[in-house]
């Protein structure tokens, strides 16, 4: 079976046959959340989206080291060179330690994360944690030329870079029109450029988090910590660098030339970038009022939205979507997601209800899984591996209502088309099945609470016999009085 990845990277714009550097090893790294607010959809979207990349890459044989880091530094509120630091900034306001305030995002983030049943990273490095790897990469570039010291502040020198390597080549801005674009330096500034960006800052009296380096009592600057953190864990040259469109400039762009200064040459292989997501067709902004933390997405808890949807939904609805398009959340896409994961769910718990009578369906199920894995390797299409696994459930139905038949070979390959794919490479789980208790003995819970309500109907204890039936009726449950005793289901 041809399980060949081809991916698109941003850098030659075009997909490309996968060939890590150092089979069967491949390298991923991916930039993390900056942890002063509670995780939020833009949260979710590159998690699951490099979740899958993960996934997939490790369902392909490969030994995948996978680093996503903790942005706990650096991060100035602006996304240049001014600005308060945003940890710094949520720490003062709220008199903690800047630790503190990381330390609590980040165990919400990873709370959220495992609901999203996004696997864990291979390594989670700080920034704050690797600042000695940060300054000697610094020392690095200030020794190869391309960064100048300017009042205990490091810059890197752009205009210098870009005459030997071209700066722009991630993002194709290019930097005439960049310099023509920014405001003029007005001659007080420490920079000699409107372009440069900082390797390292000087600590202003009132900055908080700060270390000793050779230039001052400072901080690194934020796109330093993913060159210095993704060349100790995975070398010089890696193969995959993951990230949000909106890291492309000028987070990326800046990490190239950091790493083409030190060593001379690119660092990573490929650039993959998924896109963003917007709310009801805007973008996701807290002076909107459509910020939506997930958690809020989880209780339900936000004017905008008209009930609580289930992580594995959330999953599902930006897995229905390919990673390299936009995402619109709204009530109505939200619930159209909810409804086609339950008839997915469904029809692989029907699988277990088939009977094998003979002649089968071989070829069509051998059809589905070669389309579900020609779509993988199309640059992870998963919405075009979703459509082929709903294939496999009008099968099963078709087989349950006695249209179709299959054979037991049959029934062990669909198990297999949604064991592989639905739950292991897509990261659905079956929320009921693994909410904690197990879905058995929950299930059997409710049927002896109902076997208790015909007793008491039998000894003709009517008030008991309604208290069961209204209790479970207000918590969603839907049951129905059968010849043989009752029928039950949650609607929830
Ligand atoms: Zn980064």
């Amino acid at each position: 079976m041809d399980k060949e990845l081809q991916i698109y990277n941003t850098l030659s714009r075009k997909k490309e046959l996968f060939t890590p550097l150092h089979p069967p090893l491949a390298g991923l790294y991916v930039c993390g959340p900056t942890v002063y607010g509670d995780p939020h959809l833009g949260h979710a979207r590159p998690a699951i989206t490099f979740d899958i990349l993960f996934r997939y890459l490790s369902h392909l044989g490969y030994k995948v080291r996978y680093v996503r880091n903790i942005t706990d530094v650096g991060h100035l509120e602006n996304d240049a060179d001014t600005g308060e630091d945003k940890i710094a900034k949520k720490a003062r306001l709220d008199q903690l330690e800047p630790m503190e305030v990381v330390q609590y995002y980040l165990n919400r983030y990873h709370k959220a994360m495992d609901a999203l049943n996004v696997l864990p990273p291979s390594i989670e490095p700080h920034a704050s944690g690797h600042i000695i790897e940060q300054i000697r990469l610094v020392k690095e570039i200030l020794d190869k030329g391309y960064a100048y010291e300017s009042e205990g502040s490091v810059y890197f020198d752009v205009p210098k870079y870009d005459k030997e390597h071209k700066y722009g080549i991630l993002s194709g801005r290019n930097i005439e029109d960049m310099l023509n674009t920014t405001r003029e330096l007005d001659g007080q500034e420490e920079k000699h450029h409107s372009v440069d960006f900082a390797l390292w800052k000087k600590a202003s009296p009132g900055h908080i988090m700060h270390w000793s380096s050779p230039w001052s009592e400072g901080f690194p600057g934020w796109h330093l910590e993913c060159t210095a953190m993704s060349k100790k864990y995975l070398g010089d040259v890696f193969d995959i660098h993951g990230g949000g469109m909106d890291l492309i400039f000028p987070h990326h762009e800046c990490e190239i030339a950091q790493a083409v200064a030190s060593t001379g040459h690119e660092g990573v292989r490929y650039w993959v970038h998924n896109n963003m997501i917007t709310i009801n067709g805007q973008k996701m902004g807290k002076s909107l009022g459509n910020f939506i933390t997930l958690e809020e997405f989880f209780t339900g808890n936000h004017a905008m939205l008209a009930q609580a949807y289930a992580p594995m939904t959330i999953r599902f609805f930006i897995l229905q979507a390919h990673y390299r398009s936009t995402v619109d959340f709204s009530n109505e896409a939200l619930q159209a997601s909810e409804k086609g994961l339950a008839r997915l769910l469904e029809a692989y718990e029907n699988i277990n209800r088939l009977e094998a009578k003979g002649s089968g369906v071989k070829d069509e199920i051998g059809v589905l899984e070669s389309n579900c894995y020609r779509a993988m390797n199309d640059d992870l299409n998963t919405p075009i591996a979703i459509s082929n696994l709903f294939e496999a459930s009008r099968i099963i139905n078709s087989s349950i209502s006695g249209q179709t038949t299959v054979s037991g070979e049959d029934i062990d390959s669909l198990k297999k088309l949604f064991e592989t794919f639905l739950f292991d490479l897509m990261g659905i789980k079956d929320e009921m099945k693994d909410g904690g208790a197990s879905y058995e003995s929950f299930a059997k819970v409710v049927d002896l609470l109902l076997d208790m309500r015909l007793q008491a109907k039998q000894s003709k204890d009517w008030a008991t016999s309604d208290k069961i039936r209204n209790e479970l009726t207000a918590l969603g449950f839907e049951i129905k009085d059968t010849k043989d005793g009752f029928e039950w289901k949650l609607n929830k």
